[in-house]
């Protein structure tokens, strides 16, 4: 088998810490299987010319890292991945703060990260290149006369042309994605934007396989839903519930019932809506006052961005005001954390939760959702909230699912799940977990490779357009 080499801003060397962000937990399982590379930047930040690369090696596979300059961080990391493309991926325009400069940097740590993967880089390895911030690495990689297989997988969701076009300089990023071999999506509406891009933007032509045809290349375009670890999880979870922490907490909400949301603090997760949506609950179920504890874990994320400061202020006002408002002197509604979790207490949180409250604004995937599905109780399980423009809302069909812009739907489904007959429950969450089974972690990276290196099967779930193309 061709070695892997996986290449992602962030590398996940494991420290066995707390694990947060979805990338890592989702690539790490493909890599140890194989054996191979994973090559991204350290974290670490310079002032100086970076040195060497440098290597850890943890069982068969090598963690491979570079620093990054100041500026090259401020204006690829900082500015135009996180100012520019996580906004519009995420369908906010109003938030996106382009500059020239930014863009700059973006294209130059990408040729960065393709000179120092030139070293490492063996004739017949498979590259599988996650994300948005590496748009142009494998067309860095083609002018460097790499032939090998590249494949991409952007995890966050890929808007309408409508709203790619309003990206300056569009015309010179976009087309990039025609120098690699197979591009990934989260969703068939994920797919059929890229695919409507392609047709409409770069006048490409849709070959019998349902490959385009860039200069030659042929350029394949599939839906793969990154999955979890999903038995696995429910393993976790069924031991995390015993723990003392779990047990303390449990022991704190002196049997009321517990609602729980996870989410980094960004503004694509929705969390003031969301908590606009537990005061409308509040608000029109007050028979639930005083019964039911909402736990909303948030750890704080990009810093160092003037948006998620206010995201931030917004939130903490919001849930202060909430428990203000509603709160006793035995009860508060409402407890807001910053912390992060590991994964088992997560695990055993979700399972001791009534409510999984997943509702984002827009989502790539959230894997939140899914590890809530997967460490819930199947003889008593709770019920997963889920919001549709969540890529998980494509396969948890059976959650109850939601529109996050609307508070007081949202507040009605939190009365409906918390009321909801332990049949429906039972019912509901059995159709989750066994989708959430056949799509695990496993699967999606191995439907992935095999996508990228050729081979029949497993086949991708291929995008069918909705409509005739060419006009
Ligand atoms: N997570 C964690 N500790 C925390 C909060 C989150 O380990 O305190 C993990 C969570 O279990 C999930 C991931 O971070 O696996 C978040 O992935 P998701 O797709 O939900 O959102 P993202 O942060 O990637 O946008």
């Amino acid at each position: 088998m061709p070695r892997l080499v996986v290449v992602s801003n962030r590398v996940g060397i494991p420290d066995g810490g707390t694990r947060a962000g979805g990338l890592e937990v989702a690539i790490r399982p493909a890599l140890k299987r194989r054996g191979g590379v994973w090559f991204g930047w350290s974290g670490k930040i310079t002032d100086e010319e970076p040195g060497k690369a440098r290597t850890t090696l943890v069982e068969n596979v090598s963690y491979v890292t570079v620093d990054m300059l100041r500026d090259d961080h401020e204006e690829f990391y900082n500015g135009f991945a996180n100012r520019v493309l996580w906004p519009i991926l995420h369908y906010r325009l109003d938030l996106a703060e382009f500059s020239r400069r930014d863009l700059g940097g973006y294209f130059r740590v990408n040729e960065y990260f393709a000179r120092n993967l030139e070293n490492l880089l063996r004739p017949d390895d498979v590259v599988w290149v996650h994300d948005y911030h590496l748009i142009p690495l494998a067309r860095a990689l083609r002018d460097r006369g790499h032939k090998n297989k590249i494949g991409f997988f952007i995890h966050i969701p890929c808007p309408p042309p409508e709203i790619l076009t309003a990206l300056p300089n569009h015309e010179r990023l976009i087309p990039a994605l025609g120098a690699y071999d197979v591009i990934g999506l989260q969703t068939e509406t994920d797919a059929g934007n890229i695919c409507r891009y392609f047709e409409s933007e770069c006048h490409v032509r849709r070959v019998e396989d349902g490959a385009f045809d860039f200069d030659g290349r042929h350029v394949r375009v599939g839906v793969f839903p990154v999955g979890v670890e999903t038995e696995a999880l429910a393993r976790l979870a069924r031991r995390a519930i015993e723990t003392a922490f779990v047990r303390e907490v449990l022991d704190s909400l002196s049997g009321r019932a517990m609602i729980i949301g996870v989410d980094r603090l960004d503004y694509s997760k929705g969390i003031p809506e969301r908590l606009n949506a537990f005061e409308s609950f509040l608000t029109h179920f007050p028979d639930w006052r005083g019964k039911v504890t909402y736990l909303q874990i948030t750890p704080r994320s990009r810093t160092g961005i003037p948006e998620y400061a206010d995201i931030g202020r917004v939130v903490g006002e919001t849930a202060g005001r909430i428990n203000g408002k509603f709160g006793e002197a035995s009860w508060t509604p409402l407890r807001y954390i910053n912390k992060a979790h590991s994964r088992t207490a997560l695990a055993g949180l979700y399972r001791a939760a009534r409510v999984g409250l997943v509702t984002p604004l827009r989502d790539g995937m959230n894997l939140v959702a899914k590890e809530y599905v997967a460490a819930q109780n199947a003889d008593d399980p709770g019920v997963l909230i889920l919001s549709r423009f969540a890529g998980a809302a494509q396969e948890c069909v059976a959650a109850l699912l939601v529109n996050p812009y609307d508070p007081e739907a949202v507040g009605a489904a939190i009365n409906r799940a918390l009321g909801m007959p332990l049949a429906e429950r039972r019912e509901r969450h059995a159709h989750n977990f066994r989708v959430l089974v056949k799509n695990d972690l496993t699967h999606w990276a191995e439907r992935f490779l095999s996508a990228l290196e050729g081979r029949p099967a497993p086949a991708p779930v291929q995008y069918v357009p909705r409509v005739a193309s060419g006009h």
